[in-house]
């Protein structure tokens, strides 16, 4: 009977492997007639000032609008971007896209954009994204660039020098999902981060857990030490806003602020709060 199940439990394994291989392998098609065909574009999620409720800027996250299947989420073709050589085009499209709406949005208003581990690797990087933004009119000291850890092992030198570039035009660094990666306090160290950003798993659990408490607050006295800026994820509810707002000075991003949403439904948001500008104005260096 243990050979028979063991066998069944082999092909069931076969068939998932098979399909996964499947999956992948139409996943890559469609990413190499949707990213030239233009279906990769922008969504745009509230970061906030936790003690005042203004609205600090936005993070920029990547869409797939699919003929077929509709909105598809990024877990679903990150990774196969990034294995085919296709995550470079695919986020410059939808930079471009990104900051040709948000240079119409009022100066303090900041953009943040996810950069990924082969994007990392690029030693063109810098300067894509620094023509990006003259092409684009978009003064740079209003983007910040989310990195996480994992990007930065494999070739840390490299990484290095990218970042130095991005901060020698004005760019900020943020590290994304802190907490989550191997070695986070030698990368605080090695790299001139202006922000840590606390992964939504330590945010999420601080209302039942006494270990999330105490890391965030050790995480926010460590910052201030360094002089760093914080921001919390994946806030979803009062209780975790109240919870952050005690223990200290946060930006902070989540479901309790709303959901990532499409240029068409930012605009009449900041057009109902006067943050919409006519046109593109003076450059006006955002507050941290
Ligand atoms: P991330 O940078 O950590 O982005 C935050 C993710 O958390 C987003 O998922 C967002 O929708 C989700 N989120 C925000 N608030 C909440 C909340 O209150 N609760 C919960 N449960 N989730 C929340 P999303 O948009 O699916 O993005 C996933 C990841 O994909 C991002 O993680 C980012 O690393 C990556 N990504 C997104 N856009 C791009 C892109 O253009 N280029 C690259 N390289 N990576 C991207
Ligand atoms: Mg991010
Ligand atoms: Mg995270
Ligand atoms: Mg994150």
């Amino acid at each position: 009977a243990a050979k028979k199940e063991g066998r069944g439990e082999r092909a069931w394994f076969d068939a998932t492997l098979e399909r996964e291989l499947r999956n992948r392998n139409e996943t890559e098609a469609g990413l190499r007639r949707g990213v030239p065909a233009g279906e990769f574009v922008p969504f745009f999620e509230q970061q906030i000032d936790l003690e005042s409720g203004a609205l600090h800027g936005f993070e920029m996250l990547a869409r797939w609008n699919h003929p077929e299947r509709g909105l598809v989420p990024p877990d679903e073709f990150i990774d196969v971007a990034e294995e085919s050589g296709l995550i470079s085009d695919l986020s410059l499209s939808v930079f471009r896209q990104g900051l040709e709406i948000a240079r119409h949005w009022d100066p303090a208003l900041t953009l943040s954009v996810n950069i990924s581990p082969t994007q990392l690797k690029d030693p063109w990087l810098a300067q894509k994204l620094v023509k990006l933004l003259v092409e684009t009119n978009f003064p740079p000291e209003r983007l910040e660039v989310e990195i996480t850890e994992s990007s930065l092992f494999e070739n840390l030198g490299l990484a290095q020098s990218i970042i130095a570039s991005l901060k020698n035009q004005g760019i900020r660094i943020a590290l994304d999902d802190f907490g989550t990666g191997y070695s986070s306090l030698g990368h605080l160290r090695a790299l001139p981060f202006d922000r840590i950003k606390i992964d939504r798993s330590f945010v999420q659990s601080l209302t039942d857990n006494s270990e999330s408490r105490a890391i965030v607050s050790a995480i926010a006295r460590l910052a201030e030490s360094l002089g760093l800026a914080v921001t919390a994820e994946g806030i979803e509810d009062t209780q975790i806003l109240e919870r952050l707002r005690a223990i200290g000075h946060f930006k902070g991003q989540g479901w309790l602020f709303g959901r990532p949403m499409p240029a068409a439904e930012v605009e009449p948001m900041l057009a109902a709060r006067n943050l919409l500008a006519a046109a593109p104005v003076a450059v006006a260096a955002p507050s941290q």
